[in-house]
């Protein structure tokens, strides 16, 4: 029997599968998902098992054999195995990597020296020719006959057998091997259990002598235990000590034993129990096409498009209770769990412990609890952030993406994936339904679930020509969405205001604090930074590594490079002129919350931002405070445009609308219009009718008009016809290759080189032609040239940017087009990496 195994080692030149022989005992235990120990260049090093062969690409006398097999269950299905050998060619990236992403960290095995007996026979061998073992009696026991001991702990127990263990290793009584241990252990607890025979624990309680009293009454708590108790608890309880508990347990009175315990980080936490409500008549509609698409069982995607507020999470939540009834399982996605408490509180309330939480927040060890629920069918929900898209579950029915438009569903490092391609992958593979969810969606979805899909995107082919819009396009309960007011900040300026706050936001303010309502005021601040400008002569702080400014840090007076960690002191003086006049542009909240103390004494403003969220649980708090009224205003970066549903906010300001608008993304529009329409729908959810209102230096724009109307139709047809023109997704797709080197000269003679080995295939598969002509498989290579951040941590940066069409497999082109380029190891070579349909350009 041969397994076939992927060996973690995160370089391109081993990611293929090498063969091991499976030792006969292994052969029950191995199945494809397994997870190993493998011997590789002379360590052991963890696997995957992706499958099995006959016989050997090599010489099977050479084979070596699997060291061991890590788990009873193999963490991977064959699905998940599959899923990652699919991302690994879409995404160039190695299928290690792939795997690796769907296991938690806690699962990442490091070897450690163990040390056993040898066996029998080899002892009696090494005897003849080197007389007995030199090992003291009490340590030979103490390994004992075992899997063998860690060397570390023997050593010490034992400090002074230390020699003796070292001459028995060079004698070959005992033998060393790597092991490998996961990073995280599973959770035990010493728990005392009620008594097996409580009539003697009855009778030894009443022998005890009257003044034992600490025992006595040790004894009767745990006589009345129905069920059993976390010695810790026990002992807070009784004031007993653990020695007397171990003195009843001697007796066989109780039983002490370890017992696996979950790390729970929602223990202690109640949920409002949630009821269905009954669904208005458009929302019946949507839940019954996607009830109807749950039963083809296709792999169908539903793309449904619904105004903020129009009630699509209670329609996922009923979505989610037939797939459940189906016997089926479902993933729920939601773009950064943090941000979303609500939502966790209203899945929480509808499923209670049928649900597991995935999300970054989570220690290791609570994500990894969190993982087994699922992995042992304790539950049958999953939400999370992106990676909960590998959720291990076996039969999945339903798979749900909300606010689909979000850039942060794209892993921006390596395995580079979007969440929301591998849901489509994966519902494929299980016959499951995605439906994602927006009132914004990215134009990618839109055309793909219209009639207006484009030649690009039908390679994929299939059961995507299947996609559908569903729309919700009323708030619930007629409940109308909140007028939008422009307000231009030339004609304030040139009314003399200088203040950031427009007279109209002041006095939309000023209401609100008279009425005793809430507002959220959100900064966008996309595009600004902090810096530090010397007003003398513009010097700006830059990274010495890196060619971007530094960002001041209010805190601890220290400037710092967000892309490589290099910190200094703040000047006091200008570097460049020596003028005094050197400035610190603190955080954008941070002025803005200063301007409204100064408009506003006494003014209650809560802040989100980078700087008030670091902590664990910061958002959840924050946003309860706000939630209970404890703040007039919340005040924040993009954190506070997302999910938030609160009864007594009746006015959305927004600081700068426009920020956005001037990046070099052609997404910018876009990513502009999708945060106003977020934000304006936090505004007048309930009762209370709310109001939004938008400073703007570019009220024309077309992406600020559209929000202002609520319009997304309008707002679409005008993007997507730039996009036609200028041949930018939906009407095609985007590779973007990036390289780097610490030497410009090499770094750009390599990068012609690929550039010309890509062309020359591309031109082989006669696929290269302009994508404005009429070809229907195009494929343009431009560049390579600077990337936008031209150099970072020492590195120099070139890019080359693919743009393609039609039914071809650029990520294919891609790969062979790198191959030579990826093979060596050596040190200096140029570092290539690969992002297929990149979300960010830089
Ligand atoms: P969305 O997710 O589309 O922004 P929500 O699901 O948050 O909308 O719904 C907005 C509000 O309407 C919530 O307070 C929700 O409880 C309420 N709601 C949703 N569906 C119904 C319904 N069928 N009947 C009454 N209230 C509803
Ligand atoms: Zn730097
Ligand atoms: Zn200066």
């Amino acid at each position: 029997m041969i397994a076939r195994v992927i060996v973690d080692v995160p370089s391109r030149k081993t990611d293929r599968p090498f063969d091991y022989l499976v030792p006969v005992p292994m052969q029950e235990w191995v199945e494809v998902g397994s997870r190993v120990g493998v011997p590789f260049g002379g360590r052991v090093l963890q696997g995957f098992v992706v499958g099995f062969a006959d016989s050997a690409e090599v010489d099977e006398s050479r084979l070596k054999a699997l060291a061991e097999v890590l788990d009873p269950v193999p963490p991977l299905a064959s699905d998940l195995v599959e899923l990652a050998r699919w991302m690994s060619e879409k995404y160039c990236c190695t299928w290690t990597a792939a795997l690796q992403a769907m296991i938690p960290s806690a699962l990442r095995g490091k070897a450690r020296r163990v040390v056993a007996l040898a066996g029998p026979e080899q002892v009696a061998e090494q005897a003849d020719l080197l007389g007995p073992s030199p090992l003291p009696e009490a340590v030979t026991a103490y390994i004992g006959a075992g899997h063998g001991v860690l060397l570390t702990t023997l050593l010490d127990r034992y400090p002074e057998a230390a020699g003796q263990i070292r001459a028995a290793l060079r004698q070959g009584t005992l033998v060393e091997h790597a092991r490998l241990r996961d990073r995280m252990q599973v959770r035990k607890v010493l728990t005392v259990y009620p008594p097996e025979r409580p009539e003697a624990a009855r009778e030894a309680l009443a022998q005890l002598p009257q003044r034992a009293v600490r025992q006595r009454e040790l004894l009767a708590r745990v006589l009345e235990l129905d069920e059993p108790i976390a010695l810790q608890q026990l002992l807070t309880e009784t004031g007993a000590s653990a020695g007397s508990v171990r003195a009843l347990a001697d007796k066989d009175l109780l039983a002490l034993r370890e017992r696996e315990v979950g790390r729970d980080p929602y223990a202690g936490r109640s949920f409002a129990r949630s009821e269905p409500l009954a669904l208005t008549a458009p929302q019946a509609e949507v839940h019954a096409q996607i009830c109807a698409a749950m039963e083809e069982a296709r792999g169908r995607v539903l793309l449904l498009q619904g105004v903020t507020g129009s009630g699509k999470t209670e329609v996922y939540l009923q979505a989610i209770e037939r797939s459940i009834a189906r016997g089926r399982e479902a993933i729920v996605l939601v773009p950064e769990i943090a941000l979303t408490p609500q939502m966790v509180e209203r899945f929480k309330g509808r499923f209670g412990d049928d649900v597991a939480v995935l999300h970054s927040r989570l220690s290791g060890g609570e994500r990894y609890d969190e993982w087994r629920k699922i992995k042992a069918r304790r539950v049958r929900v999953a939400i999370g952030a992106r990676s909960a898209i590998f959720a291990p579950f076996e039969r999945i029915g339903l798979i749900i993406i909300d606010e689909e438009h979000e850039s942060s569903y794209k892993q921006e490092e390596s395995p580079k994936y979007h969440a929301r391609d591998v849901a489509i992958k994966r519902a494929r593979q299980h016959g499951a339904v995605v439906v994602l969810g927006s009132a914004t969606p990215s134009l990618e979805s839109y055309v793909a679930a219209t009639a207006a899909r484009p030649a690009a995107t039908a390679a994929e082919g299939g059961p995507e020509a299947a996609r559908a819009l569903l729309p919700l396009s009323e708030r619930v309960q007629g409940r109308p969405l909140p007028p939008v007011e422009l307000v231009d900040m030339r004609l304030e300026l040139e009314a003399g205001n200088r203040s950031m706050f427009s007279r109209r936001l002041r006095s939309a303010l000023a209401e609100r604090l008279e009425r005793g309502e809430q507002a959220v005021l959100l900064l966008n601040r996309r595009g600004y930074s902090t810096f530090v400008m010397c007003r003398s002569c513009g010097y700006t702080a830059g990274c010495p590594h890196c060619d971007i400014s530094l960002t001041y840090h209010q805190k601890t007076r220290m400037l710092r490079c967000h892309y490589c960690g290099h910190a200094e002191s703040a000047p006091t003086a200008c570097p460049s002129c020596e003028s005094e006049h050197i400035r610190f542009f603190g955080t954008g909240t941070q002025r803005v919350e200063e301007e409204l103390a100064r408009l506003f004494p006494g003014v209650r403003v809560i802040r989100m931002d980078v700087d008030t969220t670091t902590e664990k649980g910061a958002h959840e708090k924050l946003l309860s405070a706000f939630g209970a009224r404890q703040a007039d205003v919340l005040l924040g970066t993009q954190m506070v445009a997302k999910g938030l549903d609160f009864p007594y906010v009746t006015l959305v300001g927004v600081i700068a609308a426009d920020a956005s608008l001037n990046l070099p993304d052609f997404r910018a529009a876009e990513k502009t219009f999708q945060l106003l329409t977020q934000v304006a729908g936090r505004a007048g959810r309930h009762h209370l009718a709310g109001e939004v209102v938008v400073q703007t230096y570019a009220p024309e724009h077309y992406s600020i008009q559209a929000a202002r109307r609520h319009d997304y139709t309008g707002f679409a047809q005008q993007e997507l016809r730039h996009r036609r023109l200028l041949s930018y997704p939906p009407y095609c797709r985007l590779a973007l290759v990036t390289m780097t080197h610490p030497q410009l000269p090499l770094l750009v003679e390599q990068g012609e080189r690929f550039a010309a080995a890509l062309r020359e295939l591309a031109g082989r598969e006669g696929v290269l032609a302009p994508l404005d002509g009429a070809s229907p498989r195009a494929l343009e290579i431009f560049g390579p040239v600077a990337s936008p951040i031209p150099r970072l941590k020492d590195r120099y940066r070139f890019q080359c940017m693919i743009k393609y069409r039609g039914s071809l497999d650029a990520a294919q082109l891609l790969r062979d087009a790198l191959a030579p380029f990826t093979a060596g190891s050596a040190p200096d070579r140029v570092l290539f990496s690969v992002d297929v349909d990149p979300q960010v350009i830089m």
